[in-house]
């Protein structure tokens, strides 16, 4: 029975991860950092938490790692833990540098120390291309990252090529372009919309609060991605790989795909921080803009290339942006039955 380690198994990829992995007959061993109070509603929701081997670590701690990897002697460490919320990260630079930068070669130094064969994965992110210098992006366009949480993901992204270039480790990298399910963080922008959607459909009359709806995101489902990552590693040779629809949608598109799902049909009016969106059957106003969630740096456009991991993983994604958007909506709307 092969052996995986996941950071970050309580996010939403850790979740699917070890979904996945389960299903593929593995053991899973994932990585919980201390909080006042212990949760795991992602495992409960999936119903796995029973199956999962959990142990305290940290990021920041690097003894601890170290006694995490020597304890467990995995086959595959998949690097998901993270600041992952690109909004926070200019309140949390130093945090984000440390977390997703530094804390990368903490473990891949712990991997070479310990278990130099065990395969590493890197959660790399479509962040680091940021004010995109090519349209689609692909594993060779040039970085440009416009957040702290992107530039800390450039050197966590960096560094597990280094490790794998200088020490032969198979180490590999998967720059993801944004992936969303029923279970993505609530302040993210999908998310949100369709939290929100589903209160309002459900009889609430709170409209979404949201900020810059020109910007566009290539937007796919996240169990569809956590098998990408397990392909990489199941390669003869470690690489960095793009994971991506190659569909753009812009935020406002989202907001109408979620809200056609739960049977509204939206007037967009006006413009800048004046847009609204109204619902044509109800009368009732479903968007607002506020500049408090506008960015202090924007990625405008991300569209992603997914040949290379196409043609040598063989990795599709299966699920579109309008059945995507339906499936979170109805999740959450089915939620607050
Ligand atoms: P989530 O925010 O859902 O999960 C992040 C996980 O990291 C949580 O389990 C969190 O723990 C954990 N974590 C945060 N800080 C630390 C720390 N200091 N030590 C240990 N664990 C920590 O993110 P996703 O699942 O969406 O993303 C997974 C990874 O993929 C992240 O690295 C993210 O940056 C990257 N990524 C995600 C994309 C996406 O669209 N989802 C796109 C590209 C990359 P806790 O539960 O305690 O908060
Ligand atoms: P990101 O791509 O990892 O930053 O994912 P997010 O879902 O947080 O943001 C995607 C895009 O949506 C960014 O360009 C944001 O500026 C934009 N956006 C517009 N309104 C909002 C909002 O209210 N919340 C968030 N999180 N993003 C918003």
């Amino acid at each position: 029975m092969k052996k995986a380690f996941i950071t970050g198994i309580t996010g939403q990829d850790g979740a699917y991860l070890s979904k996945f992995l389960l299903e593929q007959g593995y053991e899973v061993h994932g990585g919980v950092r201390r909080i006042s109070q212990p949760d795991t509603p992602r495992l409960d929701r999936l119903g796995i938490t029973k199956d999962v081997h959990l142990h305290d670590f940290d990021l920041s701690e690097v003894n601890n790692i170290r006694r995490v990897i020597e304890k467990t002697q995995v086959d595959e460490f998949y690097n998901l833990a993270a600041q992952s919320f690109v909004g926070s990260s200019w309140e949390l630079p130093i945090y984000a540098a440390d977390a997703n930068g530094v804390g990368v070669v903490r473990i891949l130094d712990c991997l070479r120390m310990v278990a130099p064969e065990t395969r590493f994965y890197q959660a790399s992110t479509s962040e680091m291309f940021g004010l995109v210098q090519e349209v689609p992006q692909k594993e060779t366009t040039r970085l440009y990252p416009r957040s702290p949480y992107g530039v800390a993901k450039v050197y966590g992204h960096y560094i597990t090529m280094n490790y794998r270039e200088s020490f032969d480790m198979h180490a590999s990298s998967g720059i993801l372009f944004n992936h969303e399910s029923p279970l993505r963080g609530k302040e993210f922008v999908t998310r949100k919309i369709t939290l929100a959607l589903a209160a309002i459909a459900r009889g609430g009359n709170d409209p979404v609060v949201l900020g810059n709806l020109d910007a566009k995101r290539d937007w796919g489902f996240a169990g569809d991605y956590v098998r990408g990552m397990w392909m990489m590693l199941q390669q003869e040779k470690a690489d960095d790989y793009v994971l991506a629809t190659g569909v753009t949608t812009p935020i406002r598109d989202f907001v109408t795909f979620a809200g056609e799902s739960l049977g509204m049909d939206l007037a967009w009016d006006g413009e800048g921080v004046n847009e609204t969106a109204v619902d044509r059957k109800t009368g009732k106003k479903i968007v607002e803009i506020s500049e408090e969630f506008f960015r202090p740096a924007e990625v405008d456009l991300l569209i992603g290339d997914p040949t290379k991991a196409r043609d040598e993983l063989k990795w599709e994604p299966k699920v579109t942006i309008r059945e995507l958007a339906e499936m979170m909506a109805k999740s959450d709307y089915d939620d607050l039955a």
